[in-house]
């Protein structure tokens, strides 16, 4: 079926569906097995040179996340998608697919925390360079390519600051270089409310365990490749060039365009070993069939409480991407769907004290570190994810003693509201 005819919503219940003639089963089978049964020595053989697909370990594939990575690939309009076991092993797989050590990739200087510390540290170690430009443009991306650069790479909505990408104008910059575009699209929630490929992008990797779960039970991440890239430049000689993993088999010459996500299977999944497990994929499935209703409910009631907040004499600064204050919201019109996001953050009067008395005292909105769930979540970074920061790199992040994020959850916002106001009374008292 061709599912680019159809519509999103109708995709995300309908794309990586299998009919079951054995048993009618209209949901999809949970497979917790590690190994497949060859036909015979041959099947094995062919199987393990690649020249026939097939299930050989679960560390490769599953026939429930393929069905998930069936789902995704649509979703996008993707060539394929990788499922992996977090977002950042997905990161880890697209970089080390892309770049060796002596090369560098050009990234955006606003990256969620955990990618940072990939780049910054673990990733140099490896004599990977990430080169961070100077601010979110182009033109600072475009001053910091060079010969040895294989990909450019940025956040469609940065976590938690929602600064917005310029995707169209960073795929320009690389494909003049001859190198991809990578976008983690975890604030695109599954290409519901961006879509990066409609403007570019090469290469999508997204942590799953945001929205694209919505639920808050299982990690996962997921690569999606748009198949739009020509491999055969000469800067990626291990995508198209013999493989030695496979006796000089040239994945350009016999996947085409979907190299790339090939070999983020066949080297990345197999070297890495960060494969999901077969539950996780079905719950990441289950997920998905509600992704655009779950969305459009929580950017809905993100503008309700922005709004309310933005009037509320306990609160200093809203910064909420859809407000036309917000740097971040002239892209956001272009790029996300009503330029919104589920998230906020926002700047309480008051002080440390009287932020974290108020924290403690909500009753429904969960006290954790998580974004896209369908339970109503307030992080308080002064105190948890920045603790370890002194002052003066607390207010280089940005993060003030009173700053909280806020991603909402799936409950009527009415509610929310209530929970907020006797918290203030509860942190004035
Ligand atoms: C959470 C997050 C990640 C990391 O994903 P995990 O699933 O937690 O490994 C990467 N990028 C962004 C923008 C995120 O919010």
């Amino acid at each position: 079926m061709d599912f680019n005819s159809l519509k999103f919503e109708t995709r995300q219940i309908h794309a990586g569906l299998r009919k079951d003639d054995t048993t009618g089963s209209r949901g999809v089978a949970i497979y917790p097995t590690a190994a497949y049964r060859f036909k015979d020595c041959g099947h094995a053989a062919r199987l393990f040179e690649l020249s026939e697909g097939g299930n050989i370990y679960t560390r490769l594939q599953n026939p429930t996340s393929s069905a998930y990575e069936e789902r995704v690939a649509a979703l996008y309009g993707g060539v394929g998608a990788l499922a992996v076991a977090s977002g950042m092993s997905g990161i880890l797989i697209v970089v080390t697919s892309l770049a060796s050590a002596g090369q560098n990739i050009v990234v955006s200087p606003h990256l969620y925390g955990g990618t940072y510390n990939l780049f910054r540290h673990s990733l140099r170690r490896l004599g990977i360079e990430i080169r961070f430009a100077e601010s979110d443009s182009p033109a600072d991306f475009a001053k910091l390519v060079d010969e040895n650069t294989r990909a450019l790479f940025a956040e469609s909505m940065g976590n938690p600051t929602c600064d917005v990408a310029d995707i169209e104008g960073l795929a320009n910059v690389a494909h003049a270089a001859g190198v991809p575009l990578v976008i983690d699209n975890t604030f695109g929630a599954g290409g519901y409310l961006c879509n990066p490929f409609d403007w570019g992008a090469d290469i999508i990797v997204d942590s799953a365990t945001k929205w694209i779960n919505g639920h808050g039970t299982a990690m996962g991440g997921i690569i999606v490749d748009s198949g739009h890239f020509a491999w055969n430049n000469g800067k990626y000689p291990l995508i198209d060039g013999p493989s030695e993993g496979y006796h000089g088999l040239n994945l350009y010459e016999a996947f085409g365009p979907a190299a790339f996500i090939v070999k983020c299977r066949v080297d990345g999944l197999r070297d890495f070993g960060a494969s999901p497990s077969a539950f996780d994929s079905y719950l990441m499935m289950i997920g998905l069939e509600t992704l655009s209703l779950r969305v459009r409910h929580q950017v809905e009631s993100t503008r309700t409480l922005a709004e309310w907040l933005r009037g509320n004499p306990n609160v200093k600064k809203v910064s909420y991407v859809g407000f036309e204050d917000h740097p971040g919201h002239e892209l956001a019109k272009k790029y996300f769907r009503s330029a919104g996001s589920g998230v906020l953050t926002v700047e309480l009067e008051g002080t440390l004290d009287t932020t974290v008395k108020f924290v403690e005292a909500l009753q429904l909105a969960a006290h954790m570190t998580m974004i896209g769930d369908s339970i109503t979540v307030v992080t308080h970074p002064a105190s948890t994810t920045h603790k370890q920061l002194s002052e003066a790199d607390l207010a280089a992040a940005g993060v003030t003693p009173t700053l909280l994020r806020i991603s909402l959850g799936l409950e009527a916002v009415e509610d929310i509201i209530n929970d907020f106001n006797q918290a203030f009374e509860a942190a004035r008292s």
